[in-house]
């Protein structure tokens, strides 16, 4: 069980040595979506140099418009292990249909998305794996709901669960979500599994993005997911809330001071 009653002790994720949870920082990075060789390519070494733990990349992406981008697909995916193979970076990745499941075989880390976070089926199916699933909530979902989609991880034997908090629904319209921090010590009392934040989703936009991922490092996250891309201004996907490499470096340096301190 997801339950901190059953397990006072924080889990510890390892994904091939990146840890999360239990004092554990991750950070991870990337584009909204996979978009060339190259650009993986250089957003990869970008964020690995700059100290991000884990590569980040769209392949299945779940658009609002049937008419935008829908990611490169299998494609996507091979080109992160590409970007994986050249920068040793564990690779996270969404997935939007169980039966792909197949293809994401060498995928380290397995993400459910806002919109299929009660997609229970799939949940279910995510349990009989032993990937790392990385499980973001829902765009109007309760704190207890995204803990009970943990469990339907968690009762098929998978335990490997990093939750995300990605911003929610509100009547503010300024930013593209309202992140809700106090979920990291909210979940930290009810949950012994890792809470990352995403400030890239919670805020669509780029300058919001520093403020508060050094927040939510101050408030006691487990770790960031924070959207980078070579070319912002050209991005198939949420360009709009992407950093480059250089502003996603110097987030990473102000992060590392807040961890110094905390
Ligand atoms: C994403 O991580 O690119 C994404 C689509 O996130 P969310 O499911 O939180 O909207
Ligand atoms: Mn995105």
């Amino acid at each position: 069980s997801a339950n901190r009653k059953f397990h006072p002790e924080d889990s510890v994720i390892d994904v091939l040595g990146a840890k999360c949870g239990g004092g554990h920082f991750a950070v991870i990075a990337g584009p909204c979506s996979v978009e060339t060789p190259e650009q993986i390519r250089e957003v990869a070494e970008g964020v690995k140099a700059a100290g991000a733990t884990m590569l980040r990349g769209g392949a299945f992406k779940p658009r609002t418009s049937p008419y935008d981008f829908q990611g490169m697909k299998a494609e996507g995916i091979e080109l992160l292990l590409e970007a994986k193979k050249a920068t040793g970076l564990p690779i996270v990745t969404e997935i939007m249909n169980a039966n792909h499941l197949p293809l994401f075989e060498d995928v380290d880390v397995i993400q459910v998305g806002a919109r299929n976070m009660q997609n229970f089926e799939m949940l279910k199916e995510l349990g009989r794996t032993k990937k790392t699933i990385l499980l973001k909530r829902g765009l109007a979902n309760t704190l207890k709901e995204l803990l009970m989609s943990a469990e339907y991880i968690m009762a098929g034997g998978n335990e490997n669960i990093i939750l995300c908090e990605r911003g929610i629904r509100t009547f503010e319209t300024y930013t593209r979500n309202t992140l809700d921090l106090s979920a990291v010590p909210v979940l930290h009392s009810l949950t012994h599994l890792p809470v990352v934040i995403d400030p890239s989703h919670a805020t669509g936009h780029a300058n919001l993005v520093k403020p508060m991922a050094l927040a939510a490092t101050a408030c006691g996250a487990d770790g960031l997911m924070i959207e980078v891309h070579n070319n912002p201004a050209k991005a198939l996907c949420d360009g709009p809330q992407s950093l480059t490499p250089a502003q996603f470096k110097d987030v990473m340096d102000q992060v590392r001071k807040i961890r110094e301190v905390i």
